[in-house]
């Protein structure tokens, strides 16, 4: 039987498992760091933000003590910028493109800057922006996650009401529940969505469900607008033997249940641990098995490094967690033992001369209690049951054009259940942005 248990560890090396992975810069630090900034004209750091911060801005701010006002610059064109400065992969945007990296291979800490600087506003319990006189006009939107809050609070700026539906019971979507903990300590995406709110002019109804207490084709007639930021509901399924074993979870839904417990240590978590997939869930997962005091976690991915979703900081992360990388095998079995999860049979993977992924016939076995999967979301179409008929789609996902607008009349989406580009809090929340200034030309006839 599998060696699956509670509390393996104290609870005092949980405090410290689940404290802050990268604890915030000093004032001084963050002056310092600040002065390396060159202060770039045409910066390709902001060209590589997806929201477009004026980055050099407010690390002169930062620079000149100025650290409100470095704040309103990130909040005002990204306001889940307190979020993303702990989530972003900076190494891949912003800091990727610093100039300081080729000068000398050290980029400027945008990241931590950016933190520094929110940080100081939300402490303060300060809401910096103020709203346009009212509209009279009300906008619906579908899902309180990073999408649906940068939409609302946008529309709320300029004068709009808003009212935000979501199933779950608090706001902040995969911030709140999809995130490792060590990213997002001290309750802080409750602490974003506070500040959001103090705005006014937003209310979020909770435990209302998409497809089942609204319906798309209702809200379009019910408001003057409508966005979706609905989200990726479903997980994907291996299919392959032994997927309903006891002991198979999905990665997601035990990252959730983690992410709420006021007692880390209640999870139960086995000695052996196989996490497949290759992306941040895997990642997120791996990682915290681990620091919930797993023995052995191995995470399983059917390709090579270049094709992980994860970035080379991520697996950094996992790996200096002691997390093994096994690459190019699939699962082909999941063994059993008296119903529980015993192992699970992988094949090696190989490109072919196509380039095609191919299986090589030569198999191994991992021992496991457990196997989390963490191989996609995806968009579960009951979700938008009543008005699938009327939204074209693009793939498994809702079409848009570049202003986010659906096919349907007054109905507008963004963020992973459009799928523009990469599935990050950034991008959604410049899809909320993006969204919020299309339904606005269109209230004020434009
Ligand atoms: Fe500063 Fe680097 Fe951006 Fe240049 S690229 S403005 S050095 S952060």
């Amino acid at each position: 039987m599998g060696d699956i248990r509670s509390h393996r560890r104290t609870a005092d090396d949980y405090a410290k498992a689940f404290a802050d992975l990268e604890p915030p810069l000093s004032r001084k630090a963050a002056i310092v760091e600040a002065s390396r900034c060159l202060f770039c004209y045409d910066a390709p750091c902001v060209e590589a933000c997806p929201t477009s911060i004026d980055i050099p801005r407010f690390i002169r701010g930062i620079q000149t003590d100025n650290v409100r006002g470095a704040a309103m610059t990130i909040l005002d064109a990204n306001i889940l910028g307190g979020t993303c400065a702990r989530v972003c992969p900076t190494e891949i945007l912003c800091e990727g493109s610093c100039v300081r990296l080729d000068q000398d291979h050290e980029p400027v800490m945008i990241g931590a800057l950016q933190r520094y600087a929110t940080d100081y506003l939300f402490e303060r319990g300060e809401q910096p922006f103020t709203r346009a006189p009212a509209t009279g006009r009300k906008v619906a939107v579908v899902g309180a996650g990073p999408a649906g809050l940068a939409c609302a609070h946008h529309l709320a700026r300029l004068g709009h009401d808003v009212v935000i539906f979501e199933k779950k019971p608090k706001g902040g979507g995969l911030n709140e529940y999809g995130i490792a903990t060590y990213k997002m300590t001290n309750d802080f995406a409750q602490r974003e969505v506070d500040f959001l709110l103090s705005l006014g002019g937003i209310e979020i109804r909770h435990g209302v469900v998409l497809g089942m207490d609204v319906h798309v084709a209702d809200l379009a007639e019910q408001y003057d607008a409508v966005f979706l930021g609905i989200g990726m509901g479903g997980t994907n399924a291996l299919r392959i033997e032994g997927e309903e074993l006891d002991g198979v979870m999905n990665a997601v839904v035990f990252i959730e249940s983690l992410r709420q417990a006021a007692d880390k240590g209640e999870l139960p978590i086995g000695r052996d641990v196989v996490v497949i997939g290759g992306g941040n869930t895997a990642i997120d997962m791996a990682t915290q098995a681990k620091r919930l005091g797993a023995e052995n976690v191995t995470i399983v991915y059917r390709r090579g490094v270049e094709h992980m979703g994860a970035t080379g900081y991520e697996q950094e992360v996992a790996q200096t967690n002691g997390v093994k990388i096994q690459l190019w095998a699939a699962p082909v079995r999941i063994l059993g033992d008296g119903g529980r999860v015993a192992g699970i049979e992988f094949e090696y993977t190989r490109l072919d001369e196509r380039g095609t992924l191919a299986l090589t016939g030569e198999r191994f076995v991992l021992p496991a209690d457990q196997v989390f999967k963490a191989v996609g979301q995806n968009l579960v179409a009951a979700d938008l049951n009543g008005s699938a008929e009327r939204l074209a789609m693009a793939g498994s996902k809702i079409a848009v054009d570049t202003d986010r607008r659906t096919s349907m009349p007054r109905v507008w989406a963004g963020g992973d259940a459009t799928g523009l580009d990469q599935d990050l809090t950034v991008v959604a929340v410049e899809d909320g942005k993006i969204a919020a200034r299309s339904i606005h030309s269109f209230l004020a006839g434009n």
